[in-house]
């Protein structure tokens, strides 16, 4: 009989952003914590030459011999993900062997929740580690990065790849996008991360997000700086009146969501749940009246939560038009809060919102046992 071949497993974690929307393409500060939801990518050698990867939710990836890893071409499915990586890894030098990759997630797929940087990341860490060889995190976040966009052709940028690397238990990642350092930040205690997913997803949000893009490029220009990380609060009010209407609205919010990422960052450490109550919602409505990237959906679940019991904080998370809002709720809450914000919902809107209780998780590794 033939011993059964030596699989090993890879867990990467989804994320949420506390703080700071829409500032990474700004250069600016922001605030995610790695999720108790995870991709898992299980690896065992193969004996056919090939890479081969498979999805248990969306089926077989397709599979190319590893030694055309470098010249292969996207297909325009899910699998130019994994192999994007694949490929990342194979130019920089990576030897990956023949391989048989089963994917399995708990990360809802497209609800703003990082699945994708999940998959590339558990990917990453099983090529790597089956190849025998050891990178260090911020190259795999960078790689991981570089697949999505140059393979899967999603402008993304590094926050999801990064807190899915560098997450820590009941801790956030304070990541600067400039200098691309990071902090751990330890969240309160005894508080829990639910996510309520509206189900609005519209069809005109990636337009309206490279519009948004390209009007931060545009205020930062007139303004005579690099990105808009480079106004402070303080400098604010002199350089406002040099914008017309649309892209002084636009820098206002960065500059201000900025400040409020560090605000967040001392409530914590003060243990001030007050604070993140205002800051939270002063980040929400800047998104909603300034940013204007929120929606009817996102504006009465926010609003919904605040008015229930035990509710810390709430706001819209991700690049809006849609998606999700977070909400810090005490523990002993969390239940009462899921029943009533669905049925809040519900019936205003008529439909059931997803609600996601989670906690914040460690980043990628390798599952023992
Ligand atoms: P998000 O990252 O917010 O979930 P994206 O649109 O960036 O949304 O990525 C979602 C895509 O990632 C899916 O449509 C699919 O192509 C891919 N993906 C994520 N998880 C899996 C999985 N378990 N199996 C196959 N593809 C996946
Ligand atoms: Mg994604």
């Amino acid at each position: 009989m033939k011993a059964p071949l030596p699989m090993r497993t890879f867990r990467a974690p989804g994320r949420v952003n506390l703080c700071g929307e829409h500032t990474d393409y700004n250069q600016g500060y922001v605030l995610p914590v790695a999720l108790d939801m995870e991709c898992r990518a299980a690896a065992a050698p193969a004996g056919d030459g090939r890479l081969t990867i498979d999805s248990a939710l969306l089926g077989p990836g397709g599979s190319y011999r590893v030694e055309e890893l470098t010249s292969i071409a996207p297909r325009g499915d899910w699998s130019d993900y994994p192999f994007g990586v694949a490929r990342q890894l194979a130019l920089a030098g990576i030897e990956i062997p023949p391989l048989a990759v089963s994917i399995t997630s708990t990360v809802p797929l497209g609800a703003g929740l990082g699945s994708s940087a999940a998959l590339e990341a558990a990917v990453a860490l099983a090529l790597t580690q089956l190849a025998g060889r050891e990178l260090p995190r911020l190259q795999t976040a960078k790689l991981c990065q570089a697949a999505e966009r140059e393979f899967a052709g999603t402008q993304c940028g590094i926050m999801d790849q990064f807190a899915a690397l560098y997450g820590a238990e009941n801790r956030a990642v304070l990541l600067d996008c400039r200098s691309l350092e990071h902090r751990l930040v330890a969240l309160l205690a005894g508080m829990r991360i639910v996510v309520v997913d509206s189900g609005v997803k519209h069809k005109l949000a990636a337009s309206a997000y490279n519009r948004r893009v390209s009007e931060c490029a545009a205020a930062a220009r007139r303004l005579g700086v690099e990105s808009l990380r480079g106004v402070s609060v303080e400098d604010w009010p002199a350089l406002e009146p040099k914008l017309p209407d649309i892209p002084r609205k636009r820098a206002r919010h960065v500059v201000h969501e900025n400040r409020r990422v560090l605000a967040f960052v001392e409530a914590c450490a003060r243990g001030d749940a007050g604070a993140l109550r205002e800051i939270m919602r002063a980040a929400h409505r800047s998104l909603s009246r300034d940013y204007e990237v929120s929606c009817p959906e996102l504006d009465f679940l926010v609003e919904a939560a605040l008015e229930i019991d035990g509710v810390v904080g709430a706001r819209m998370t991700g690049g809006g038009f849609g998606g999700c809002t977070v909400n810090l709720v005490r523990a002993e809450a969390v239940e009462s809060f899921c029943a009533a914000i669905a049925a809040r919902y519900g019936q205003a809107f008529r439909r059931a919102p997803r609600v996601y209780c989670c906690r914040a998780a460690a980043g990628a590794g390798e599952v023992k046992g």
